[in-house]
């Protein structure tokens, strides 16, 4: 006998999203949504619900100590080590699932643009062009293409090999560092060192977690070890790259440019060391966010609530461990 569940969307998002979402939903669900980015009245809401839907906006310990009757939290994307207190759901065998579905595209995609918009200033350029000023010239001597340089995968995941493989289109030569992966010809970047990867890649472009071990992994010391002309790219999450230590790099030409989608301390304000700089691409933490990844992520979360609601196996559970 399958029940009805409320299921609590915890960011705040616009009635064209909520109508998106709502277009996705199976029966016997019902969508509870937020008028406000408050969290009384976030306590209040979720306090009635069985499944909390968590997206970009943190679902804190005192969130869940408010939802009394949370059985389930379905992330709609990947990255729930930073946005989801797992240790509170752990205490009360609160189960977790993640959305990879529709994810993965969006952000290798974002990681190519970002790659070569920096490569080729583009931002920079539309921003000039746009108050008048043509450098049909001013940025050959900066500008670079992808076309046989070397592109360095740090975390070599689902997003990591998309992205890889987009890469290799470009005629690049892709090595990649993740202790889990075991390698294999059949992938598509060779396997290196963290240290091989750090010191000779022309692209060096992040794939990993954001957890205590890959806080900062991106320092001082690591971009002084780039080469000299690298570019880093960033879709993965804030606070792997150092980046007042980046912005300084990029300041002395130490690095060639930077594609970043991601901050520590978001959103950036417009004055950030970042928004100075010629050399760097910025986007708002957009590279899931397309109108495609949404349709997919809701197909797939609502077909896994589907699951959830006929006492099925989860696709996609992490098997979460109390600290
Ligand atoms: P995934 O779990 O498939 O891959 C992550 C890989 O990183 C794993 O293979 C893991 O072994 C590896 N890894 C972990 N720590 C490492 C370390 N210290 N060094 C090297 N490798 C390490 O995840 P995914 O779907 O590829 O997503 C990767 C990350 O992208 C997510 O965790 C998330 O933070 C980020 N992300 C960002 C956006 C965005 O909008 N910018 C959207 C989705 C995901």
């Amino acid at each position: 006998m399958t029940r009805n569940l409320r299921v609590f969307y915890n960011s705040l998002g616009t009635p064209e999203m909520y109508d998106l979402i709502r277009s996705r939903m199976g029966a016997g669900l019902e969508l509870v949504t937020l008028d406000s980015d408050d969290d009384a009245e976030r306590f209040a809401k979720i306090a009635d619900c069985e499944v909390a839907i968590v997206a970009a906006k943190p679902l804190t310990a005192e969130a869940v100590a408010a939802a009394k009757k949370l059985e389930l939290v379905h992330h709609q994307g990947v990255g729930y080590h930073d946005t989801v207190a797992t240790d509170a759901l752990t205490a009360r065998d609160i189960r977790l699932a993640l959305t990879p579905e529709g994810t993965t595209i969006g952000v290798a995609e974002h990681t190519l643009l970002l790659a070569l918009g920096a490569a080729r200033r583009a931002a920079f350029a539309d921003a000039e062009l746009r108050q008048g000023r043509w450098h049909v010239n001013a940025l050959r001597p900066v500008s670079v293409e992808l076309f046989d340089k070397t592109v360095g995968l740090i975390g070599f995941g689902r997003i990591g090999q998309e992205a890889a493989k987009r890469f290799n289109a470009f005629g690049c030569h892709c090595i990649s560092f993740d202790p889990a992966m075991t390698p294999s010809p059949d992938l598509p970047a060779k396997a290196a060192s963290f240290e091989e990867v750090v010191e000779t890649s022309d692209i060096l472009t992040l794939h990993v977690p954001l957890s205590a071990k890959t806080q900062h992994l991106i320092g001082a010391d690591e971009i002084a070890r780039m080469k000299q002309d690298a570019i880093l790219v960033n879709t993965a999450r804030g606070g792997i790259v150092d980046d007042a230590a980046l912005a300084s790099a990029l300041a002395s030409g130490k690095l060639l440019a930077a594609g970043l989608d991601v901050f520590e301390g978001e959103p950036i304000s417009a004055d950030h060391a970042f928004c100075g700089l010629p050399n760097v691409m910025l986007t708002p933490h957009i590279s899931a966010g397309t109108r495609d990844a949404m349709g997919h992520k809701m197909t797939a979360l609502f077909a896994n609530l589907a699951r959830f609601r006929a006492g099925e196996a989860l696709n996609n559970e992490v098997a979460l461990v109390p600290a």
